[in-house]
């Protein structure tokens, strides 16, 4: 630190002579030849100690300094005078003005011993205010101690936390805050450490003056005296309360699912391995229970992120209140929950659980204007007999959720080891399904659709085939739901889209009468964003007019979809495109939604057909079908037409237009020319001679 002086003095002889006195004395030395020069220094510079000669005109030595005091209270001041005003500088010291007072003439090594004093004082004080700066403005608590442990001081920061004021805390010991949390040995193992080392530092629980018990960081150092001996300790803490929370919160968080609370997969795992082992030791059971929502993901996608996320929320809520207090439901992601119940006596109870589960979640929710029907599918596995590892027990919960899910959701299946032979083939289809596009694999088949009054050919539907590696040609049927649920109808979708246009687009360049080709949608990509601009896209790129493409979406998707899909479709209508709502009859639809979708055609469903020939019921079913599509002013064709029957049925009750493998199965692109030459010769005799049989 700089030690710098004042020296002011009327008398420059007397400046001269002081500076060379003090010259080797390491100060950096200022004067002034005037109070009020004094003054103006003082403004600019740091000043440590200030000498001033008492006698000067205009401002007297003691008048300047008591100045000096109101503004620069730190600086030491002291006075020089050949004269013995005594009582001025006694006063002026008892005031506080002036430390002390020099006489002229001076001896110069009691004045340089004196100024060296000086310094040591401003030093000191400048230190001392410091200290008690940092003791009453920290954060932390102070207190210090004797060796009998009683409280001498305190800082405000301890108030603050404990409550208890100066005149309440000092005079006794700090067992006013004990909690009772700590025991005995606690405090005797802080002594112990305090005694040996000199300090302790760790964590403890203390009770404020109104009754909290709050936790504390708390570090003790002992006090030494000049002689090496212990007089105080000085304990510093803080509340760590907040940290505390942070902390617990953190610890929450890590093993818990943000949205549901419940605990996440690590919670979970760990509880289910220490349930197993619990398990293995007592030869006692458990149970893990996979459990998926039933197409959460269109909830998502067609109602929005907050609905499903409320969804969640409420299922997690009936999981709780459904399980026993030792069970765990846990949330794994998506619509994926699972439970464990860690002891079960009979794998019945989990059966019950399950059951109770699929009642609770079934019932209606009611978000916003929303009613909602959600359900689940669940996977049950069971240690011992299913398995006998944590991650074993889980992947055949799994798998048996996938069996309920093939079910038609809203199930429950116990894990069998055959469970796990269909998952690995369905793996291995999977795994040749994702390069079948790539390779070439996927080719289109097209089923002719006749009009019954004319007899012609109107169009054709699309349908997709799949060649394997080992040439097998595979049916939709068995791929397009896994292409479905792996979202790789996407891709394979769009191909077909683009492949049947350009098909037909090709077939009108090649002087074939123009045909309307159908095309069916899925689910998925039925509720692609794009769809519209996708199709518009592949008639583009074909160059085939919008009127000769037909989009077929069956009745239960267009039943699940939701009411924006309607603009969709009316967007898709008035580009110019057909529309068909296909296996009609099978959906469970309302006659009055039929009226608002906006569809060209109706698809009877193969199922009716099969029998309307024989069963009356099916046979009225068909009959009013075509009744009210004709109400309705909508095409009606039947579909999966076999037999003479059916077709004179079909042709009586009016039906518009029939597919079937009466005339044709599916057939190659290369075999549709042929096939059209050979109807073109006698085409209402054919198709009068098979009704008339
Ligand atoms: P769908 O759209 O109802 O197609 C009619 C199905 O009935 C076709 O089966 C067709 O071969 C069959 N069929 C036609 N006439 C008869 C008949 O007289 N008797 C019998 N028993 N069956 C007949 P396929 O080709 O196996 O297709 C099955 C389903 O796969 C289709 O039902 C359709 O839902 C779906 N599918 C086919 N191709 C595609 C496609 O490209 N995309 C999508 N998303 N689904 C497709
Ligand atoms: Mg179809
Ligand atoms: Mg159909």
């Amino acid at each position: 630190m700089e030690r710098t002086l004042l020296l002011v003095d009327d008398e420059p002889n007397n400046l001269k002579a002081l500076r060379r006195l003090l010259h080797n004395d390491g100060y950096r030395i200022l004067t002034a030849g005037s109070g009020r020069e004094g003054l103006a220094l003082l403004e600019d510079h740091n000043v440590n100690v200030i000498i001033s000669d008492q006698r000067m005109p205009h401002m007297t030595g003691v008048e300047f300094l008591s100045k000096v005091k109101d503004l620069y209270p730190q600086t030491v001041r002291i006075v020089l005078s050949a004269y013995s005003d005594f009582s001025v500088f006694t006063d002026a010291i008892n005031h506080g003005s002036i430390y002390k007072y020099f006489t002229k003439p001076w001896d110069d090594k009691l004045m340089r011993i004196n100024i060296q004093e000086a310094f040591q004082h401003s030093e000191l004080s400048w230190k001392n205010n410091q200290l008690t700066r940092v003791f009453e403005s920290t954060l932390e608590g102070i207190m210090i101690t004797n060796t009998k442990s009683i409280i001498l001081a305190i800082n405000p920061a301890f108030t603050r936390i404990t409550g208890y004021t100066a005149d309440e805390a000092i005079g006794r010991t700090p067992k006013i805050l004990h909690s009772g949390r700590q025991n005995k040995v606690f405090y005797a193992d802080m002594w112990q450490t305090l005694l040996n080392t000199g300090h302790w530092q760790g964590e403890l629980w203390n009770r404020r003056k109104n009754g909290e018990v709050y936790p504390e960081w708390l570090a003790i150092t002992a006090i030494h005296d000049d002689n090496g001996k212990v007089n105080e300790y000085a304990a510093l803490f803080s509340d760590i309360t907040e940290q505390k929370r942070n902390e617990e919160q953190l610890a929450h968080q890590a093993c818990h699912d943000i949205l549901t609370d419940l605990p996440n997969r690590l919670l979970f795992d760990d509880r289910l391995s220490m349930a197993l082992a619990h398990a293995q030791r007592n030869n006692s059971m458990l149970a893990v229970i996979f459990l998926d929502l039933d197409r959460f993901k269109n909830i998502n996608d067609s109602l929005g992120h907050s609905v499903g996320d409320r969804v969640l929320q409420s299922v997690a809520g009936r999981l709780t209140r459904n399980i026993r207090q030792e069970d765990t439901a846990a949330r794994m992601g998506g619509g994926e929950f699972t439970i464990l119940l860690p002891h079960i006596p009979h794998a019945d109870n989990a059966a019950e659980l399950a059951e109770k589960i699929l009642g609770a979640i079934e019932q209606p929710l009611y978000l916003d204007d929303h009613e909602l029907f959600v359900t689940a599918s669940i996977g049950i596995s069971v240690y011992p007999g299913d398995a006998g590892q944590a991650e074993s027990l889980m992947k055949n919960a799994d798998t048996a959720m996938y069996r309920a899910k093939e079910r038609g959701g809203n199930n429950y299946q116990f894990y069998t080891p055959a469970m796990n032979t269909r998952a690995l083939e369905r793996l291995t289809l999977e795994n040749s399904l994702r390069h079948a596009l790539k390779r070439n694999q996927f080719l289109l088949y097209y089923q002719p659709q006749i009009h019954l009054g004319t007899g012609q050919i109107v169009g054709v539907e699309a349908l997709l085939r799949w060649r394997t590696e080992e040439g097998e040609l595979i049916s939709p049927a068995e791929f397009i739901p896994l292409l479905e649920e792996t979202g790789l109808i996407i891709p394979v979708g769009a191909w077909v889209l683009q492949q049947a246009c350009m098909q037909n687009s090709a077939w009108q360049a090649a002087g074939l009468p123009p045909l309307r080709i159908a095309v069916n949608l899925s689910a998925r990509q039925f509720g692609q964003q794009d769809l519209v601009s996708h199709v518009l896209n592949c008639l583009e790129k074909s160059g085939l007019e919008a009127g000769y493409l037909e989009l077929e979406i069956t009745e239960s998707i267009m039943m699940d979809a939701v009411d924006g899909k309607l603009e969709v479709l009316k967007a898709l209508r008035h580009a110019g495109l057909q529309l068909a709502v296909d296996d009609f009859g099978t959906g469970y639809s309302s006659l009055s939604y039929l009226k608002r979708l906006p569809v060209d055609t109706i698809k009877i469903d193969q199922c009716f057909i099969r029998n309307a020939a024989h069963d009356p019921e099916d046979a009225a079913i068909v009959k009013a079908i075509i009744t009210l599509a004709h109400d309705l002013k909508r095409r009606v064709i039947a579909e999966g037409v076999e037999t003479r029957e059916q077709l004179s049925l079909l042709h009586t009750l009016g039906c518009d237009e029939i597919q079937g493998y009466l005339f044709s199965r599916p057939l190659a692109a290369e075999a549709l020319p042929a096939w059209l030459e050979q109807q073109r010769l006698d085409p209402h005799i054919s198709i009068r001679r098979k009704a008339q049989g």
